[in-house]
C-alpha cells in the first residue's frame, strides 16, 4: 500500500533503450520539485527496475513506483499505470515528457480519467487554487498559463526547460498494482534502433544546438554545421528550408512543424529567424546568430550576433574553440 505523500506530483519516467531514464527524467523531477513532492511511476522490471529507480530517486523522485512494462503494445500499458497511480498517491498534476510516445499517453489519459490536459509547457507553479502550466506560444511571442478547474493537471513538459537541479533521495520504492484495462492498442511487431546521430545529444533535450538554415547552400556547406556542432558536443539542428532544400534530414528541423528545443545555447547559423522557427527554439537561454544580413529577425532574439558570412566566421570559431581545448 502506497505510503502518504504530501502535495504529490506523479511524473512518468520513460526508459531509453538501455534501459536508464530518458534524459527528460532529471529536468521533470526538478520541475516536480518546485511545487510538491515528486513520486516516480516507471514502467520495468528485473534488474532494470532495480537499476533504474536507483537512478530515478537520485535524480529527486522521494518515491519510485515500478509499474509491470509489456513492450509488445504501444501506450496503453503506460495509461494503465499511471492511472492506477492516481489513484493510488491521489497527485495534484501529472508531469509526462513531451515526447511523442508522452504526448499520446497524456491525450489518453486525460480522455479516459476525463482530465484537464496542458500541452508543451515550459514551467509550472503553484497558486491558491492549484498548479498553473506556463507556455510559450506563437513564436515566444506570448506567454500563457492554464490549469484545471477540477481535478489533477495532465502536462506535458517541454525538454530541458527547468532551471532547477535535482536533490538526490534516498531510494524508496513500491511495485505498482495495475488491472490492465484491455483496451485496445497498437501491437509492437519488431523495434529497430534508429540510425545513430554519431554519437551527438539528442535534439530535444541538448543542452547545446547548432543549427543551420538555406544560408549554408549545400548539403557539403552544412557540413561546416556539423563541425561545429561535434567541436562543443551539441545536437544539430535544422531550419525547414534547410530540410526541404536536402542538406540534412528531416529530424533535424527545429520550429513548428519540427521539434521544439529550450537548451542552454543555441547557435543559429544562416537562420533568417522566421516566426515558425522561432517556435521552436525561442526558449533557449542564450541564442547566438551568425549572419551576412544585418537585418534578419534572428537577431531580434540573439543575445550575441555576428553579421558576416558564415564560410567565413564559422571555421574560425571552430579554429578558435579547438585551440582552447588543446
Ligand atoms: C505552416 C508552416 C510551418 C513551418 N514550419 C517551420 C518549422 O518548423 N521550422 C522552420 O525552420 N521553418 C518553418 N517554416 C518555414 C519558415 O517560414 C521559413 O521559410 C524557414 O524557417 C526559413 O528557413 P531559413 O531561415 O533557413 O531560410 P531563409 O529564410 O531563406 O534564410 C536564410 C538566411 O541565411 C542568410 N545567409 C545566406 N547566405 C549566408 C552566408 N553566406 N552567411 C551567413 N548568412 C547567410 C540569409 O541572410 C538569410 O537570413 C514553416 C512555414 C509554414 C508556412
Amino acid at each position: 500500500m502506497t505510503e502518504s505523500v504530501t502535495d504529490p506530483i506523479l511524473v512518468l519516467v520513460e526508459l531509453s533503450s538501455d534501459g536508464t531514464p530518458a534524459s527528460s527524467t532529471e529536468s521533470l523531477l526538478a520541475t516536480a520539485a518546485q511545487v510538491g513532492s515528486p513520486v516516480a511511476v516507471v514502467l520495468a522490471d528485473g534488474e532494470t527496475a532495480a537499476s533504474a529507480a536507483t537512478e530515478i530517486a537520485r535524480l529527486g523522485a522521494g518515491l519510485v513506483l515500478v509499474a509491470p512494462p509489456d513492450p509488445t503494445r504501444l501506450a496503453v500499458p503506460a495509461v494503465d499505470a499511471v492511472a492506477a497511480a492516481i489513484a493510488a498517491v491521489q497527485p495534484e498534476a501529472v508531469l509526462v515528457p513531451n515526447s511523442v510516445a508522452g504526448r499520446d499517453v497524456a491525450a489518453r489519459l486525460a480522455a479516459r480519467l476525463r482530465l484537464a490536459i496542458a500541452v508543451d509547457a515550459v514551467r509550472v507553479t503553484r497558486d491558491d487554487e492549484g498548479i498553473v502550466a506556463h507556455h510559450s506560444v506563437y513564436g515566444g511571442r506570448y506567454q500563457v498559463e492554464s490549469a484545471a478547474t477540477a481535478g489533477a493537471l495532465i502536462v506535458t513538459m517541454r525538454q530541458g526547460t527547468a532551471d532547477a537541479r535535482p536533490v538526490s533521495r534516498p531510494l524508496r520504492s513500491e511495485t505498482l498494482l495495475v488491472n490492465a484495462s484491455g483496451r485496445a492498442a497498437a501491437t509492437v511487431v519488431e523495434t529497430r534502433a534508429a540510425a545513430a546521430d554519431r554519437g551527438r545529444p539528442e535534439l530535444r533535450s541538448a543542452s547545446v544546438v547548432v543549427a543551420g538554415g538555406r544560408g549554408v547552400g549545400s548539403k557539403d556547406g552544412f557540413s561546416l554545421v556539423e563541425r561545429l556542432a561535434d567541436t562543443v558536443g551539441a545536437a544539430v539542428g535544422a531550419s525547414r528550408a534547410a530540410v526541404d532544400a536536402g542538406y540534412v534530414s528531416s529530424e533535424h528541423q527545429v520550429g513548428q512543424t519540427g521539434v521544439s528545443v529550450s537548451p542552454e545555447l543555441y547557435v543559429a547559423v544562416g537562420i533568417s529567424g522566421a516566426v515558425q522557427h522561432r517556435a521552436g527554439m525561442q526558449t533557449a537561454k542564450t541564442v547566438v546568430a551568425i549572419n551576412s544580413d544585418p537585418d534578419a529577425p534572428i537577431f531580434g532574439i540573439a543575445d550575441f550576433g555576428v553579421v558576416g558570412d558564415l564560410f567565413a566566421v564559422v571555421p574560425q570559431l571552430i579554429g578558435a574553440l579547438e585551440r582552447r581545448v588543446e
